[in-house]
């Protein structure tokens, strides 16, 4: 899942300055689940708000609404209209979500309430972790299912870097995690040591083709079997 913060209301509120018609648009999923950006989360902002609005003396009507995903086309068909009229648009989706959503208002300005953050997993509640940089050439099955890109603080490939104590990785030195944050490489040695696999350290994993990830700019997925 994608995992999200929202902003600071008062960054909210001044990224929409001058419009007096607003309609906050939430997402269901993923953004729901880490309690940042779903239908409830709109009802709270849209509250915050009004409020904020009041207090400085201005009078802004304020819409709802929220669709399952904004990243997907035939879901923001309900979002487009209902945007009808609004002088601007507060989307509580990811990056992903907002962008999408600008994209079918050419002619509504589009603002995003949220910090996108990183593809992770709750964890348990109130604790989201990332254990996924969408590096594009996953490398799990070498490390025990444990990704050594997004939970290593160095992203090593091959091992630890030494200055783990503990069980902890020394990302905690420099700054303070709640839970503390425990050396990937550690818990991939756990794993396979649990597994009967650690003659799978042995393999010594190649230089990474980072072109593959991010680094290898504006990344798609075409797939010529599912297009019309
Ligand atoms: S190796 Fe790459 S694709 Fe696999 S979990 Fe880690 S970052 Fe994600
Ligand atoms: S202590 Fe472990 S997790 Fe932290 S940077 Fe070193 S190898 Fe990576």
């Amino acid at each position: 899942m994608i995992v999200g913060t929202r902003k600071p209301l008062a960054e909210i509120q001044g990224m929409v300055r001058g419009a007096r018609r607003l309609l906050l648009a939430g997402c269901d999923t993923c953004v729901a689940e880490c309690v940042a950006g779903g239908r409830k989360e709109v009802g709270e902002l849209a509250a915050a708000l009004m409020m904020a609005f009041r207090l400085s003396g201005q009078e802004v009507e304020i819409r709802e609404t929220s669709v399952d995903r904004q990243c997907i086309h035939e879901f923001l068909l309900e979002v487009v209209e209902a945007a009808a009229g609004a002088e601007a648009v507060i989307s509580l989706a990811c990056g992903a979500g907002v962008q999408a959503l600008a994209a079918r208002l050419p002619e509504t300005p589009v603002f995003p309430a949220l910090n996108t953050q990183f593809i992770g997993e709750t964890a348990e509640r109130g604790l989201w972790l990332e254990n996924c940089r969408g590096c594009g050439d996953c490398m799990l099955g070498l490390t025990g299912g444990i990704c050594p890109i997004s939970r290593c603080a160095k992203s090593l490939l091959n091992g630890p870097c030494g200055g783990a104590a503990g069980g902890l990785c020394e990302i905690n030195k420099a700054k303070k995690f709640d839970p503390e944050v425990p050396c990937a490489w550690l818990q991939i040695y756990d794993r396979l040591s649990a597994l009967g696999q650690l003659e799978r350290l042995l393999e010594l994993a190649p230089p990474k083709d980072w072109s593959q990830g991010e680094a290898g700019g504006p990344r798609r997925v075409l797939r010529p079997d599912q297009r019309p």
